[in-house]
């Protein structure tokens, strides 16, 4: 017999993994081996666009996973399943295969993975394997808040009040670290079945998803809690060299944090600065689960030497926080609103805005070439790195929305589709925003300025001339919005839209939704 942890791509690390922890003490209990295993799922895959990126990511962090694993006797089991459809049913005959008595799981909180968990729990029960599936992904789990009505929260303000005096009411529950798990008594490698187990290999690839940039992502993207860690530590302990671009440099020297000058503590200040690397670029890491967003708010209250989250917007930390926050509360809509999953507005009434169907526009956009700097700069930063800063992603997403007028689940699919750190709910969440249709949403008739824009999240320029070579050799303002002639002598496109004349017509349309 065997206690069996089924690892998915949203909780790759050992420590800190409520799933695993239980079912290593489940294991030890019972006195039998515990094992993990990985279904690849390539369907999946495509349904829901992962990018080359993040399957190149999973498995890179699934070979580091192997070894540390090992360490513990611990086997772990990678196999590739085509058929979504058939997943439940071949997880069984897996765990069937092993004598799996017991099998653990983090819940996954998007629509088909509730299904398809539904399915394998009943599947289970039928062949006497006791399904365990527990909430681990959020500091809070979905369904223990709501308005005074008993409603869930669709506004992020009271959300994150509650949010924060919830987890403040009982720090020790909502921070507490998941035990690590016990190492396995060595005869585990004797058994014939793991003998099998352990021939298992994690692959390099997965068919239809190779990552032309591969090499360059594990540069930029290193896989591991460990080098999770060190970026954690470089965003409270270290400052912001200015340079950043590309690749962050991790070996910057550790920072006094008595200046007070680490890219936590000012990260209120500087968040918004697209040419500077100030924020953590933690999310490739906590969308899939290689640091627990537990542990970076326990990083928080040592930092600060304090036992209750600070959530302040006054200060850096406390604004970083929010953002975590901002994590729960899009997983918490889209576990209460599923429909947001599929590809719905959540405010209905915009089901009928007119849209815009320009194929050459939507190429332009998505290849960086739109003729405003700061929206090309966001998208090569994208296509270069596999990730954005949040502000450019607000000012790309309102661009192609309301300025070309073109519709968010096409840029949404884009984003996934590019990203190292796609994650469903915030990507959607970040869309509806920026697209007026979601929840909390911006209100339809505010419509970034992306020239305004780009002059506050790229003062120096750097940004737009680091990811638009073109305008390399342009200073001062004109890198914001190059005159015609600078452009054409540049090689660089010009506007494909006056912007005053997208703004009139994105808020016709908005006004009155199903009109032109
Ligand atoms: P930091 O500023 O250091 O924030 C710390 C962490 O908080 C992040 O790593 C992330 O986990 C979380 N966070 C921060 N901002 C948000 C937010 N607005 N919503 C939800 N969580 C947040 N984030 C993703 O993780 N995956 C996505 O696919 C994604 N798509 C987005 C699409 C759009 C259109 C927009 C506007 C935002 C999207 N975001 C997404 C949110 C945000 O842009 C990124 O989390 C952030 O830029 C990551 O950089 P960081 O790790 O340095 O963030």
């Amino acid at each position: 017999d065997v206690v069996a942890y089924w690892m998915r791509m949203e909780d790759l690390r050992i420590c800190d993994n409520r799933a695993l922890a239980q079912a290593s003490a489940s294991a030890i209990k019972d006195h039998v081996p515990l094992i993990v295993f990985f279904v690849l799922s390539p369907e999946d895959y495509v349904a829901h666009d992962r990018s080359p990126r993040r399957i190149d990511f999973t498995l890179r962090n699934l070979s580091v996973l192997k070894d540390s694993l090992a360490k513990l006797n611990i086997p772990l089991h990678v196999s590739l399943h085509s058929q979504r459809r058939t997943l439940p049913s071949y997880v069984i005959s897996f765990l069937q295969s092993v004598n799996a008595i017991r099998v653990f799981a983090n819940i996954e909180y998007e629509v088909d993975e509730l299904r398809r968990d539904i399915n394998v729990c009943r599947l289970a029960k039928d062949n006497g394997i006791l399904p365990s599936f527990v909430h681990d992904k959020l500091i809070v789990e979905p369904g223990l808040l709501s308005t005074k009505q008993g409603k869930p929260y669709t506004v992020y303000s009271p959300f994150q009040r509650q949010w924060l005096s919830t987890i403040n009411s009982d720090t020790d529950n909502f921070l507490a670290e998941g035990a690590s798990p016990k190492a396995n008594p060595p005869s585990v490698k004797s058994c014939p079945v793991f003998q099998k187990l352990f021939a298992s290999e994690v692959p390099s690839y997965v068919e239809g998803f190779q990552c032309p940039d591969g090499d360059k992502m594990a540069v930029v993207w290193p896989a591991g809690t460990d080098n999770a860690r060190e970026m954690l530590r470089r965003f409270l302990h270290t400052k912001s060299r200015g340079t950043h671009l590309g690749i962050a440099d991790p070996l910057d020297e550790a920072a006094d944090i008595s200046e007070k000058q680490s890219r936590a503590i000012l990260y209120k200040e500087n968040r918004d600065r697209a040419d500077k690397d100030t924020t953590s670029r933690l999310s490739p890491y906590l969308a899939a689960g290689i640091i627990s967003a537990r542990e970076c708010i326990r990083a928080t209250l040592d930092l600060l030497g304090v036992k209750k989250v600070q959530a302040n917007r006054d200060s850096g930390v406390g604004m970083w926080v929010q953002e975590i926050g901002w994590r729960d509360f899009y997983t918490h809509v889209l576990a209460a609103f599923p429909r947001v999953s599929m590809g719905r507005p959540f405010q209905e009434k915009y089901a009928n805005v007119q849209w815009e169907s320009n194929p050459e526009h939507f190429e332009a956009w998505r290849s960086g070439r739109t003729g405003v700097p700061i929206v090309d700069a966001a998208i090569r930063q994208a296509n270069t790195m596999g990730w954005m800063h949040n502000r450019a992603r607000m000012i790309a997403a309102m661009y192609l929305t309301k300025d070309l007028m073109i519709d968010w689940r096409l840029g949404e699919r884009h984003f996934m589709q590019q990203f190292i750190d796609g994650d469903l709910a915030s990507n959607n969440g970040g869309w509806q925003w920026s697209a007026s249709t979601g929840t909390d949403p911006q209100p339809y008739f505010r419509v970034f300025n992306p020239y305004l824009q780009s002059e506050k999240a790229d003062p120096s320029g750097d940004y737009i001339r680091s990811f638009v070579p073109e305008l390399r050799k342009v200073f001062g303002p004109e890198i914001h919005n190059p005159p015609a002639k600078l452009a054409d002598k540049l090689g660089y496109p010009r506007p494909l839209i006056d912007h005053k004349e997208a703004r009139d017509r994105a808020l016709r349309r908005y006004k009155n939704p199903g009109s032109k």
